[in-house]
């Protein structure tokens, strides 16, 4: 069999992400983050694991730093709660599995992966959830270890502007964050993984894009694996991760111009934000119409890269 490049992106979110915002301190933590997080991913592509065991590994890492909407550090609901999503997606197979509103596991990414394999659905919400992953074995950890400061100043911060009736600042991704995780694995084939705490605020039961399959998270090895991030209900509303498929497949695009088109469009109509990409000839796509999108890529001449803001 052809061995293919391995290759593999992340993103650690999208929005509001512009020099004058950040200290060189955090925009140096933010690079090594980032960095980690990847070669967390592409170590395990090097050793000869699937693309889903390598999304899994960088998705696990970005869940665990603090400085990600994900896992450690997600953001808190309007009730001061946690309510995280997670999905992940095996392009080989197009098998699936996804999370809605949990709290507890340490992994959400781990949780969706338990659902993929263990179960016969592909979503799962609330208490049967919760009892899933409990029963599912999974590492938990108590709420209040999920929350950081920041996170809480940025809730205390929002819910006194809508108390003040103050405008908003027009961004809506300002208050998001997401992280996922692409890659091409040595067979050829593709993954995706997502996971996220979704946005500061959110009314309790409000679900995003990131488990929804087909508008945040989407695998096919004949096309792409895409992870979005941004103001989730005009990712679910444009099916975003279907619609990119739907243009290589039909119209027959390339990566770049159907995964650029639809964060266009997307954005042209108010839903701000990025995705990630990589197709089967192990093609990237980084767009983003935000400012910036947190994100880090390894193409096929082995070069590990992180980007803040601008465009590549
Ligand atoms: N897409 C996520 C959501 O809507 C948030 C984000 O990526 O910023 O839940």
């Amino acid at each position: 069999m052809t061995s293919h490049t391995p290759v593999i992106a992340l993103h650690g979110g999208a929005g509001t992400i512009l020099p004058s915002r950040i200290t060189p301190e955090k925009e140096a933590a933010l690079h090594a983050a980032l960095r980690a997080c990847l070669q967390a991913g592409l170590t395990r592509l090097q050793e000869g694991a699937s693309a889903m065991d390598a999304v899994t590994a960088a998705v696990m890492a970005l869940e665990d730093e603090p400085l990600f909407n994900a896992g450690r550090g997600a953001v808190f609901t309007a009730d001061g709660t946690h309510e995280m999503d997670a999905a992940v997606m095996d392009g080989a197979t197009r098998a699936c599995g996804a999370v809605a509103g949990i709290c507890g596991p340490r992994h959400p990414i781990l949780a969706a992966r338990a659902v993929m394999e263990r179960t016969e659905h592909v979503l799962l919400t609330g208490q049967g959830a919760a009892r899933f992953c409990a029963e599912a074995g999974l590492e938990m950890q108590p709420p209040e270890w999920f929350g950081t400061p920041t996170r809480r100043a940025a809730l205390e911060a929002e819910l006194e502007r809508r108390r003040l009736n103050l405008p908003d600042d027009g961004d809506p991704a300002r208050k998001h964050g997401t992280v996922g995780a692409v890659a091409r694995d040595s067979h050829g084939h593709l993954a995706a993984a997502t996971s996220t705490g979704g946005m500061t605020a959110k009314l309790p039961g409000r679900v995003g894009d990131s488990p929804v399959i087909g508008a945040g998270t989407w695998a096919d090895d004949a096309t792409l694996a895409m992870s979005a991030t941004g103001h989730g209900e005009y990712f679910i509303r444009w099916a975003a991760g279907h619609e990119i498929d739907a243009r290589m497949r039909w119209a027959g695009q390339d990566l770049a111009r159907a995964a650029t088109d639809v964060v266009t469009e997307l954005g042209a109509r108010g839903g701000s934000g990025g995705l990630i990409a990589v197709d089967r000839q192990g093609n990237i796509a980084l767009p983003f119409n935000s400012p910036g999108m947190y994100r880090a890529w390894c193409d096929q001449s082995g070069e590990i890269r992180t980007a803040l803001f601008g465009q590549d």
